[in-house]
């Protein structure tokens, strides 16, 4: 198999520099081991500002709806964070004062959304809560068993029955101008949560739930379709064991589903993410990059990795592959010529480019571009 370029890792960053490469006319492939950090995505940018046309054309051609507004979100427990480039699901207020009286509504059995702590969080701040539980025999048969009365199986029923639960809103309503749901809707069709806003009559809030995230599991269904239909090729539930590099250029890399075939391409991409995605690995020496063991910044004494305070923030989370200025990965202190880095794994590396989501589209698409130019000279 070969391709103009392989990129390693389908998450936001692999499916970015994917999409875009795709629309530039090269064959790409993905190839992606499993869950991605959009799994657990709250539905904020971090370290976007106002969408730039590129960034805003990614979402808008895969069916992503977003929203820009510097304001603050709230969170599970009835608290605020700043935000502001989010998922339309995600509802921006201009300050932490969201109304006066809020009906919370969630689902007799469901323990990922925590109504109680969420009320309290709001009560401290002066708004007045009421918590409802509905009861549905839709839901019943998850019910039976804690394990399945998760966000994502609640939200496929959701999808068929979201209109019976805006009529038990509308029952339910009394003076409260502000009603809190989990955001369990609009896994396949994005446009739910918009509709349940204008068939209720007060202001409709979703909030997060424990994980998985459903705004971002849509998100990824959305963009990994969107890289399909322009011809991609995504190899979900591989893993890339080895690559075959000679003189700083990689030829090709092998998986561990197709392990008789190379996959070769004229560049490739590493999005393999972070600690938490197995891009970066540790053992008690050091902390390396696990296919081709490149450069990685990092602390040379292991009690400079961490900071004993567990809250505290945490050295080892900035740490990421080191690359030159044009996100060429580098080997021994040598760039490696096809081969660019982009996503999580770079960590706080490249603080210009920002952090988390922000950090992700634009590196991707710097990469991108670097590989555009390259066979333009
Ligand atoms: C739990 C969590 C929640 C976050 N929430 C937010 C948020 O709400 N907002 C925000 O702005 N940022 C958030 N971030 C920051 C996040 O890192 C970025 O937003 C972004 O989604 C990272 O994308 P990525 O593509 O670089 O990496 P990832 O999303 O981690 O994707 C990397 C992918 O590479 C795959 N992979 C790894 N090794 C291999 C291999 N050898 N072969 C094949 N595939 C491989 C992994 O399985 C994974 O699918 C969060 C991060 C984490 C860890």
């Amino acid at each position: 198999m070969k391709f103009n370029t392989v990129i390693i890792g389908g998450g936001l960053a692999g499916l970015a520099g994917g999409i875009a490469l795709q629309k530039a006319g090269r064959s790409t492939a993905i190839i992606s081991t499993g869950q991605n950090a959009l799994h657990f995505f709250s539905g904020s940018f971090e370290s976007v500002e106002e969408a730039p046309q590129r960034i805003a054309a990614l979402f808008e051609e895969a069916g992503v709806r977003l929203h820009y507004s510097p304001g603050v979100r709230l969170m599970p427990l009835g608290t605020f964070r700043e935000a502001a480039l989010s998922l339309d699901d995600v509802s921006l207020f201009p300050t932490p004062k969201i109304g006066k009286k809020a009906l919370i509504v969630s689902f007799r059995g469901y323990h990922d959304f925590f109504a109680s702590f969420l009320a309290e969080g709001l009560e401290k701040q002066g708004m007045a809560c009421r918590i409802e539980w509905l009861d549905l025999p839709e839901l019943e048969l998850l019910g039976q068993s804690p394990s399945e009365m998760r966000s994502v199986q609640i939200a496929r029923t959701m999808d068929r029955i979201w209109e019976k639960v805006v009529q038990e809103i509308r029952n339910w309503l009394q003076d409260e101008d502000t009603v809190i749901l989990p955001q369990v809707f609009g896994l396949r069709y994005n446009t739910v949560p918009d509709r349940i806003r204008q068939a209720v009559p007060a202001n409709v809030v979703f909030v997060g739930t424990l994980p998985p995230s459903v705004p971002g599991i849509r998100t990824q269904m959305l963009l990994k379709r969107r890289y399909e239909l322009l011809g991609g090729t995504y190899l979900m539930g591989d893993e890339v064991t080895e690559a075959h590099v000679h003189e700083g250029t990689v030829h090709s890399i092998v998986t561990k589903n197709l392990d008789n075939h190379f996959i070769e391409a004229e560049h490739f991409i590493l999005a393999s993410g972070g600690f938490f995605s197995k891009g970066l690995k540790s053992n008690p020496f050091r902390i390396y990059e696990p296919i081709f063991g490149l450069d990685v910044e990092q602390a040379s004494d292991r009690s400079g990795w961490y900071h004993p305070e567990f809250m505290h923030d945490q050295p080892y989370l900035a740490y990421g592959v080191k690359t030159d200025d044009t996100l060429h990965t580098l080997c021994e202190g040598k760039p490696m010529k096809n081969l660019y880095a982009a996503g999580s794994i770079l960590g706080g590396t490249r603080p210009e480019m920002g952090s988390g989501a922000g950090l992700a589209i634009r590196s991707a698409l710097a990469a991108v571009d670097q590989i555009l130019k390259t066979e333009a000279e």
